[in-house]
Order: structure tokens, then C-alpha cells, then sequence
């Protein structure tokens, strides 16, 4: 038996009562059965049985760190949003993530990284939903559903399956910019802190005076970009699966802070609608020629957070919080997870998911809703309703300005018929493969792409593939077909 000090912490259980025995639970006699009255045992058990929460259908495994956001230019003319005038500091939440595997998949899986920030402005919650590619696999929100399905399991082998991913790329042309994107060396980043991060969607600036802009966020890494090849994250993904989790806790916490420079292309709201891509479809950049990125600040991650759980498992981003000044665009994926991210937070971690600490916003909350599961902080308003006479909150159009918006009419269609000049799905993949990669890149480029085909991908599906790469860049799928040696 240990001898134990008044000074020294004591076990109690969850009503701060001290507990008989962290070690024994109650029985009659030695051999005799365990009684109903151990009460603290019986909290241990059920308590146990109720640790998780359900893990995220996607972004599931991730890591991250709160910092503060710095803004070192003027964009004062292109958005009143508070967090973005001159001189202003924002502590803020990032969150960096896998998106198709679970809570303890292998950090160096080939896939998109998430890249999640929440700014904790003078007006509320600012959360800017990004991912470390600027734009996405498919374009429309009713294709997402059926997009992630085919990364993840299979529903009767219960593995991952590449027939399945390439079966559904292939007959979805829209994605080869990203495809080609994600096949490429930063398709697996070096650490999290060796990516940049894109906002991807196009959003809405809107100034001062009321004037209003298309906006697309861009966060470089000062650390320079770095990636791993697919050898070294095979190795990694069994010798350290979480390697992208302790490096970027270890460096915080050796005083190594990372951080990024955000830089933004601003479209005049005008130019929207003869642009020559749509600059609302997420699968498009707007290249820098056309827009050149303007500098806004920097992103610092200087704090661990003390409990992994409490702040980064129950950390709920939601592009649909956006502050004055900031609205969305006409972009189908955005416009689906506006819906999507608050739904998937009830659901997972309770409606009251808005009181928890990484969540709590900095600003006052003056909002009406009330009670429900877990609520803890009492509601502010002086009456439960609105409008009411007794000095409860009302909302204030004439100080934050009417609502970001756009004029919108005609009749009800699935598919856009206005076609921008160069919205073909092909383009700007063959741009980067073409313009942006140097031939060591497109020879690994190919590497990856040959060596993900020939595991376990079916005939059929590899030829449409190898049409795939050829339509992307004629060069680029002979040299996937000759790698697969499938003509
Ligand atoms: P630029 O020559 O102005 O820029 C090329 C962009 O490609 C840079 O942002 C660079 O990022 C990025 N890049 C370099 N290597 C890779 C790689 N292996 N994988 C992914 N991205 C890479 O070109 P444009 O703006 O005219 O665009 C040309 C093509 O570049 C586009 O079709 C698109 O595929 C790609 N691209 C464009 C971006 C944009 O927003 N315009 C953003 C990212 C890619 P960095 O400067 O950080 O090294």
C-alpha cells in the first residue's frame, strides 16, 4: 500500500466523491458476487461503454492546433469582415485530416488533406472549410455521397478497393483535375505542416460601401512544401501510421510554430458571368495569369490543445458560419455542405455541439435557441420569443449590412446551360501536367497512377482508364499504358 499525503490528489468519481478502491470491487467474500452497490464501478463500466463518439463519415482521423491569424496588407476595399482589417490578430483553430480513412488509418495515405479553420472574430465564429488541393473531384453536391462510397470499404469484402474508385473516376470526367492533382508528389505531404491549404470554393467579399467581389482563398506554407514519395509512405504507413500527428504536436510543443501566408485572388463581381471557366465549379482554378494572389496575413499554430477529444474530436467546422462581410457563391458543393456540416455535428456530438470549448465563440452570443440535450449555459434572452418587448436581442440590419447575396432567376434546371468559353473537364488538368510539372514529376506522376491501377483494378475499368489519362494528355496515358502493359 502506498502511503498516501494530504497534498496528494485522491481518487473520486464523476460526483467528486472519493472513491473505496481503485482496484477491488465490492463483493460478499472473497469468492462471492460483485453487489449492485459499487456504484463507482458500475460508472467506470458505463461510462467506458459511452467513450466514443461517432467518428466522421469522412475526415475522420485528423490533428490540430489553435494559433491566431495576423493580417499584414490592406484588403480593407474587398471585405469589412473584422478578422481581415489592417492590424488585426484573431486566435483561431485549425484542424488538418485524412479524408477517406478511419480514426487509425496510416497518416500517409495517398488522399486530399483537410485543412479546417475556425477564426474566432468579433462577430462570431468564422470557419473557412478548406482542403490542401484548390478544387475537388466533382462538381455537384448530389454526387458527393456517392463520390466518398467509392473510397471507402467495400460493402462485402470490407476492404478498400481500387475497381471501385476507378470505376467511378473514369465515369466522372469532372474529376480528373483533381485526380490528377492527388496521383501527383503532393498527393501525400511530407507532414501537415509541409502543405498549403486551399478555401477551394469561390466565396463573396463583400466591402464597406456594399461592393461585391468573388474571392478564393489561398494559405502557402513558410515551411515549403514537401512530400513523401509512394515507397516512403508505404513504409511509413506500417512503420509509423501517425507520424503526421506527433510531428506537427512535437514541433508546437518544442516551440517550432508553423505557419502560412495567406494570399487571395479577387474577381470582380461583374467578371463572373463571361469568365472563361466558370469560377463556381470547384473542380476549376482561376489561374494566377488571369487573377494574381494578393497578399491578407499570416497563420501562426502555436498552442497544443491540452485534451485531444475535448478540442479536436468535438471540434465542429461549418462552412455555413460566415461572418459580415463574407458570404457564399452560386458553387453546388458549397451550397450542399452549408446543409451538410451542422447536420453531421447534431448528429454526431448533440445540437448544443456550439457550447463545447473548441466550438464556444469568442463573441457574445445573443441567440434564442434554448434547452435541448447537454445545454449548459443559460439562454441570454430576457424572453424565449421574437420580436419581444422586454429588451431581448433584435437583429441589427443597419450595423453589419444587409446579407452577401446575388440576384438569381429563371427557370428550375438540373445542369447550368450557360457554358464558359473553356469548361471542358480536361483542360487544366493538362495545364499542370504540361506547364507545372517538370519530368521527374510526371515520371512519378505515372509511377503512381500505374502502380494504383494494377492493384486490383478490373479490365474493363482499367481501359476506360488508360482513355482517362489520354484525354488528360495523350503522352501521360502511353506512359500509364505501358507501365500497366495494357496497351
Ligand atoms: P501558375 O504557374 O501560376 O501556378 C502553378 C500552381 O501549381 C502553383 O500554385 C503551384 O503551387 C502549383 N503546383 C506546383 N506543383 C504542383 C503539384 N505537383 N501539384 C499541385 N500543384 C502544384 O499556374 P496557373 O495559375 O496558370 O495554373 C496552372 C495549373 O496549375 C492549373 O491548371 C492547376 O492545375 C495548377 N494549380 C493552379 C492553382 C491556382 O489556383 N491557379 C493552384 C494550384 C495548382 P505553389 O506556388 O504553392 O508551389
Amino acid at each position: 500500500m502506498s502511503e498516501s499525503t494530504p497534498e496528494a490528489p485522491y481518487t473520486t468519481n464523476n460526483a467528486g466523491i472519493p472513491v473505496e478502491s481503485d482496484e477491488h470491487s465490492l463483493t460478499v467474500g472473497p469468492d462471492g458476487p460483485i453487489l449492485l452497490q459499487d456504484h463507482y464501478l458500475i460508472e467506470k463500466m458505463a461510462q467506458f461503454n459511452r467513450e466514443r463518439v461517432p467518428e466522421r463519415v469522412v475526415h475522420a482521423k485528423g490533428s490540430g492546433a489553435y494559433g491566431f491569424f495576423e493580417v499584414t496588407n490592406d484588403v480593407s476595399q474587398f471585405t469589412k469582415a473584422d478578422l481581415f482589417q489592417p492590424g488585426r490578430r484573431t486566435e483561431m483553430l485549425a484542424r488538418f485530416s485524412t479524408v477517406a480513412g478511419e480514426q487509425g488509418s496510416p497518416d500517409s495515405w495517398r488522399d486530399p488533406r483537410g485543412f479546417a479553420l475556425k477564426f474566432y472574430t468579433e462577430h462570431g465564429n468564422y470557419d473557412l472549410v478548406g482542403n490542401n488541393t484548390p478544387v475537388f473531384f466533382v462538381r455537384d453536391t448530389i454526387k458527393f455521397q456517392d463520390f466518398i462510397r467509392s473510397q471507402k470499404r467495400h460493402p462485402v469484402t470490407g476492404l478498400r478497393d481500387h475497381d471501385m474508385q476507378w470505376d467511378f473516376w473514369t465515369l466522372s470526367p469532372e474529376s480528373a483535375h483533381q485526380v490528377t492533382w492527388l496521383m501527383g508528389d503532393r498527393g501525400i505531404p511530407r507532414t501537415y505542416r509541409h502543405m498549403n491549404g486551399y478555401g477551394s470554393h469561390t466565396y463573396m467579399w463583400v466591402n464597406a460601401g456594399g461592393e461585391r467581389f468573388w474571392v478564393k482563398y489561398h494559405f502557402k506554407t513558410d515551411q515549403g512544401i514537401g512530400f513523401l514519395t509512394q515507397d516512403e509512405a508505404d513504409t511509413l504507413a506500417g512503420s509509423d501510421p501517425d507520424l503526421h500527428r506527433r510531428d506537427l504536436f512535437e514541433s508546437i510543443a518544442s516551440g517550432d510554430a508553423p505557419s502560412w501566408t495567406l494570399k487571395v485572388q479577387i474577381m470582380p463581381f461583374e467578371d463572373a458571368a463571361d469568365y472563361r471557366f466558370n469560377p463556381f465549379d470547384l473542380t476549376k482554378v482561376w489561374p494566377h495569369g488571369d487573377y494574381p494572389l494578393i497578399d491578407v496575413g499570416r497563420m501562426v499554430l502555436d498552442r497544443n490543445p491540452e485534451d485531444f477529444f475535448v478540442h479536436i474530436e468535438q471540434a465542429a467546422f461549418e462552412p455555413s458560419n460566415m461572418v459580415p462581410g463574407i458570404g457564399p457563391s452560386p458553387d453546388k458543393m458549397l451550397l450542399g455542405r452549408l446543409f451538410s456540416y451542422p447536420d453531421t455535428h447534431r448528429y454526431r456530438i448533440g445540437p448544443n455541439y456550439a457550447q463545447l470549448p473548441p466550438n464556444r465563440p469568442h463573441a457574445p452570443v445573443n441567440s434564442y435557441a434554448k434547452d435541448g440535450p447537454m445545454r449548459y449555459t443559460p439562454s441570454q434572452a430576457s424572453r424565449p420569443y421574437a420580436p419581444n418587448s422586454y429588451g431581448g436581442p433584435a437583429a441589427d440590419v443597419a450595423r453589419f449590412g444587409d446579407p452577401a447575396g446575388w440576384r438569381s432567376a429563371g427557370e428550375m434546371v438540373r445542369e447550368a446551360t450557360l457554358k464558359h468559353r473553356d469548361d471542358d473537364d480536361w483542360g487544366q488538368a493538362g495545364t499542370m501536367v504540361r506547364e507545372v510539372l517538370d519530368d521527374a514529376q510526371r515520371d512519378r506522376l505515372a509511377g503512381n497512377i500505374a502502380g494504383h491501377l494494377l492493384d486490383g483494378v478490373s479490365t474493363p475499368v482499367l481501359q476506360r482508364a488508360l482513355q482517362y489519362w489520354r484525354n488528360v494528355d495523350k503522352d501521360l496515358g502511353d506512359a500509364v499504358a505501358k507501365r500497366t502493359d495494357a496497351g
